[in-house]
C-alpha cells in the first residue's frame, strides 16, 4: 500500500480506507469487455483504471470477457482484446470468460426460485414491456407473478431443454413492480435464446442477462472492487440484490465513474462497427478509427496512451475531452523519443555546382537514447530510453529540397535558402544560392548553389539525395466522424483520408510498420500495416490544445 494516504481519485481513496479499515484484504478488479468489438480508447481508460490500481496496490486484475450474448461475439474479438491489453503494457491475472460460469449462474437462477424471488413469465415482450409502468407511474405484476415455485422451476428447465421458442417465456426477479426504480421492476434475468455460443456450442438455450450475471461473475473471481461507468449507477441496487440474496458471502461491490469522450469522435462500438461494415473504413484497424488498432496502425505509442489516461484521471461527472488533449499527449512523447528523418513532399531540384558529380558526402546520423516526458506514467519505469543506432546518410551534389525551404521572393523574416543567400543544409556543410530557373508561370524548377566554407547561417534546410532517394505515400489523416448536428452517418467525413507522394531519404524504406517517426518540419509519422509504400500522420508537429 502507497505511503501517502490520500489517492488520485476517489476509487483510490475508497480502497485505502478498505485496505485500512481491514473490510477488504488483497484487492482484485476486473476489465469486463463484452467481445463484440475491437477495444477503444474510452476502453482504454477502463482498463487502466482497473489495472492500475491491482498495480498500485499490489492485488490482481483480471481481464474477463462478458460474453452472454452469443449472436454478437466471437473468439476472434477475443484474441484481438488480449493483444491490445498486453500492447497497453498490462498482462492479466486471469483470462475468464463469463461463460465459463453458465452453470452456476443457472444454479443461483434456480436459488432464488426456490426462495420465491424469481418466476418464470409467459408474458409477451411486448406485455411486459407495458406493464412496467413508466417514471412517475408504479408497474402492474404479471399475472404469473405468483405461480406455484413448482411451476416455474418445471418452466425455467423447459426454457433451458430448447422447447420453447425465442422470446416465448422469460425468468424474472421478483422485486418491486412500484419502486421508484425501473430496473427493481421485476427485470429479466434470463431470456430463451436458440444461438450457438463460441464457447459452449449449443449446450444453452437461454442465456442470463447482463445485471444478473455480471454480479455473479464479480462474486465467482473475487472481485472486491468492480468499477464501471456511470451510466450503471441506477443497476447497483439490482447488483446489491443479486449479489444478497444468492448467498455471496465475499461481496463484491460496484463503482461508477464517468466514461470517456472526446471531442470529433464516436466511440461506442455499435457506432464503429457500423463504419466497418458500410465500409466507411478500412477495417477495425484504420487509423482514423479510435480502436486500439486503428490507433497502434497510426502509430500512437502505447504508452502516450496510458500516459493519457492518466492525465484524464477518474471521476463521476461526464464531460467531454478534446481531442487534442490526446494528441498532446502523443506529441510530447514522439518529439521525446521518435527519430528524424528528411521527407519532400513538394520537392525541387538543387544542384551544387562546384563539387564534382562524382563526388559523395557519408554523414553519420545518431538518435536514442535517454529520454523523458514531462507528464508521463510509466507502467514500467525501467523503459526511459530507446535504442542508440545511427544511420549513414550520402550526400551528392544532386539533391531535393522542400519547394518551402527557397525563396526567390521572400517574405518578411524568411530564414530558408534565396537568392545569393546562406542556409545551412541539415547535419552538413553550408550553401550559397547561386541562381534558380522557373517555368513561365514563375515556378521554380531548379536551384543551384555552391558549397561553402562559412560557418554561420540563419537557416536549416533538409535535404535529400537525388540518387538514393525513394518515392513513398503521405496520409494526412482527419476525424472520420467530427462533432456536429444530426445523425452521424450524415457526418462522415469522405476527404478524411488525403494522400500525397513525396521524395524521402533512403532509410525511410528501411523503417518498420507502425513506428513513429518524425518527417522533419512536417509531422510525425508511421508506416501503414496494410499498404507498405504509405506513411499515416500520426499527429502534427504543433499542438492546437487550449489547456
Ligand atoms: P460501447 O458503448 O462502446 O459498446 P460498452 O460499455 O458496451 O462500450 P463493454 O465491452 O461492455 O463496452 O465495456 C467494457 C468496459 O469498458 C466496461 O466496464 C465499460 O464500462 C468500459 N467502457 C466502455 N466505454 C467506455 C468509455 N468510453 N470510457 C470509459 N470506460 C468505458
Ligand atoms: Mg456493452
Amino acid at each position: 500500500m502507497p505511503e501517502n494516504d490520500s489517492g488520485t481519485n476517489f476509487i483510490e481513496n475508497i480502497i485505502i480506507n478498505d485496505l485500512k479499515s481491514g473490510k477488504v484484504k488483497n484487492i482484485i478488479t476486473r476489465f469486463p469487455p463484452e467481445p463484440n468489438g475491437r477495444l477503444h480508447i474510452g476502453h482504454a481508460k477502463a482498463a487502466c483504471l482497473n489495472f492500475m490500481l491491482a498495480k498500485k496496490f499490489g492485488g490482481k486484475c483480471n481481464l474477463r470477457f462478458d460474453d452472454t450474448n452469443p449472436v454478437k461475439e466471437d473468439a476472434d474479438f477475443c484474441e484481438q482484446i488480449l493483444y491490445d491489453i498486453r500492447w497497453l503494457g498490462f498482462e492479466p491475472d486471469g483470462v475468464f470468460y463469463a461463460s465459463d460460469y453458465f452453470d452456476y449462474m443457472r444454479d443461483c437462477a434456480v436459488l432464488l426460485i426456490n426462495k420465491g424471488l424469481a418466476y418464470v413469465d409467459e408474458s409477451t415482450p411486448d406485455e411486459i414491456k407495458l406493464s412496467r409502468g413508466t417514471l412517475t407511474e408504479p408497474g402492474k405484476n404479471s399475472k404469473f407473478r405468483d405461480r406455484p415455485i413448482k411451476e416455474s422451476l418445471k418452466l425455467f428447465e423447459k426454457m433451458q431443454s430448447g422447447e420453447v421458442p425465442d422470446g416465448g417465456m422469460v425468468l424474472r426477479a421478483k422485486i418491486d413492480m412500484a419502486s421508484p426504480n425501473m430496473n427493481m421492476r421485476d427485470p429479466v434475468i434470463y431470456r430463451v435464446l436458440h444461438a450457438p455460443h463460441h464457447r459452449t456450442g449449443t449446450k444453452w438455450n437461454m442465456y442470463p442477462m447482463y445485471d444478473f450475471a455480471h454480479p455473479l461473475e464479480d462474486a465467482v473471481e473475487h472481485v472486491t472492487h468492480s468499477c464501471c461507468t456511470m451510466e450503471f449507477e441506477d443497476h447497483r441496487p439490482l447488483y446489491d440484490w443479486v449479489i444478497d440474496n444468492c448467498d455471496i458471502t465475499d461481496k463484491p461491490h460496484q463503482y461508477e465513474f464517468a466514461r470517456l469522450n472526446l471531442t470529433d469522435t464516436v466511440m461506442s462500438k455499435r457506432y464503429l462497427k457500423q463504419l466497418v461494415d458500410m465500409k466507411a473504413v478500412d477495417g477495425w484497424d484504420d487509423p482514423r478509427m479510435p480502436t486500439l488498432s486503428g490507433l497502434r496502425r497510426r502509430g500512437v505509442p502505447a504508452h502516450a496512451i496510458v500516459a493519457f489516461c492518466t492525465e484524464v484521471g477518474i471521476a463521476k461527472a461526464v464531460g467531454t475531452v478534446d481531442a487534442a488533449q490526446l494528441n498532446d499527449c502523443i506529441r510530447d512523447e514522439l518529439n521525446a523519443t521518435a527519430k528524424r528523418y528528411m521527407v519532400a513532399p513538394d520537392p525541387v531540384e538543387l544542384d551544387i555546382v562546384n563539387m564534382d558529380k562524382s563526388d559523395k558526402e557519408i554523414i553519420e546520423v545518431t538518435e536514442g537514447g535517454e529520454y523523458t516526458v514531462p507528464h508521463r506514467t510509466f507502467i514500467d519505469p525501467e523503459v526511459n530510453s530507446t535504442p542508440v543506432v545511427t544511420r549513414k546518410m550520402t550526400l551528392s551534389p544532386r539533391l531535393y529540397i522542400n519547394r518551402e525551404d527557397f525563396s526567390y521572393n521572400p517574405p518578411k523574416g524568411y530564414h530558408r535558402l534565396v537568392p545569393g543567400g546562406l542556409a545551412r543544409l541539415k547535419n552538413s556543410f553550408i550553401i550559397r544560392c547561386t541562381g534558380y530557373d522557373t517555368d513561365k508561370a514563375g515556378n521554380v524548377t531548379k536551384v543551384y548553389a555552391e558549397r561553402t566554407d562559412e560557418v554561420k547561417a540563419k537557416g536549416v534546410i533538409q535535404w535529400i539525395d537525388r540518387d538514393s532517394a525513394v518515392d513513398i505515400k503521405i496520409n494526412e489523416l482527419d476525424a472520420i466522424v467530427p462533432d456536429g448536428e444530426g445523425e452521424f452517418v450524415n457526418r462522415i467525413n469522405a476527404a478524411s483520408k488525403k494522400t500525397v507522394s513525396a521524395k524521402a531519404e533512403a532509410a525511410v524504406k528501411e523503417l518498420p510498420v507502425g513506428e513513429g517517426v518524425q518527417f522533419f518540419r512536417i509531422g510525425y509519422f508511421a508506416r501503414d500495416a496494410k499498404d507498405e509504400d504509405s506513411f499515416n500522420r500520426v499527429v502534427e508537429l504543433k499542438s492546437s490544445w487550449n489547456k
